[in-house]
């Protein structure tokens, strides 16, 4: 049975992660901030006894990362999906910009996937499927970027890229599997109701294209339905 480790489980994108991948057998390590107010997830946990496990998890807390990574030792994960995120309402940057909340978007959006990375590489390492996925943004593209505007949430997600690039570079030694994800427009609490997807099309895309991943895809860009996004 393979194993997965997401984070932000409880809403949007990462529940949806978390359904498809329990319904599919998997062994669902659900990460969430708040599992107490987690209801939906915690209703998926209760579908599927011992195989889907609520975990806290701030991922901009960097001890608690160290402390879930050691009470899951020893166990082998098969794919990690850093997925938590963040949008931060920038205002237009010639009046000022919220230094603080671009702080937090990084911590968030950037330095997050890779403390995570970090702790829990040797557990990938040692699984079957060995994937490292980065739940990124179009709106993190340079080449992508004709209309500006969000420059907090767009230069969070441009430097996680960056990241996980590299960690598909540093990892590769490890056999580690880096790839990055724009979900695509998706019907969430950040994405809105006039987004263009559902999350069910978005994580079955993305589902398959992680199923079908070799080691000669790692370091790429993909759109949730297997596309090539430009840097
Ligand atoms: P969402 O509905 O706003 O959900 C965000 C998730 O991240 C929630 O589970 C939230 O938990 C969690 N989160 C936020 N801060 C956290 C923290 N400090 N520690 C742990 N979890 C935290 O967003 P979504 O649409 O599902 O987005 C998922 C990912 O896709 C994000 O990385 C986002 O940037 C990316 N993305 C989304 C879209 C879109 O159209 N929706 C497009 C491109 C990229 P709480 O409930 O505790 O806040």
């Amino acid at each position: 049975m393979q194993t997965v480790l997401i984070t932000g489980s409880n809403r949007g994108v990462g529940l949806e992660f978390c359904k498809q991948y329990a319904a599919d057998g998997w062994q669902v390590i659900a990460c969430s901030r708040f599992p107490a107010h987690s209801d939906m997830l915690n209703e998926l946990a209760a579908a599927h006894p011992g195989r889907v496990r609520v975990h806290a998890l701030d991922v901009g807390n960097h001890a608690q990362i160290d402390q879930l990574a050691q009470s899951l030792h020893g166990e082998s994960i098969d794919l990690l999906i850093n997925n938590a995120g963040i949008y931060t309402k920038s205002p237009a940057v010639f009046q000022g910009s919220d230094y603080e909340a671009w702080m937090q978007a990084f911590r968030i959006n950037t330095l997050a996937p890779l403390k995570m990375a970090q702790v829990f590489a040797a557990q990938i390492a040692k699984s079957k499927k060995k994937t490292l996925v980065t739940i990124s943004s179009m709106m993190g593209s340079l080449a992508d970027n004709t209309s500006g505007g969000s420059i907090v949430y767009r230069s969070s997600k441009a430097a996680v890229n960056m990241v996980a690039k590299t960690l598909a570079i540093d990892l590769q030694p490890a056999g580690i599997t880096s790839v990055i994800f724009h979900p695509g427009w998706v019907k969430t609490d950040m994405g809105g109701p006039k987004a263009l997807i559902t999350p069910t099309e978005s994580v079955a895309g993305m589902r398959k294209v992680i199923n079908g991943l070799t080691p000669a895809d790692s370091g790429k860009f993909l759109a949730y339905d297997g596309r090539i996004v430009p840097w």
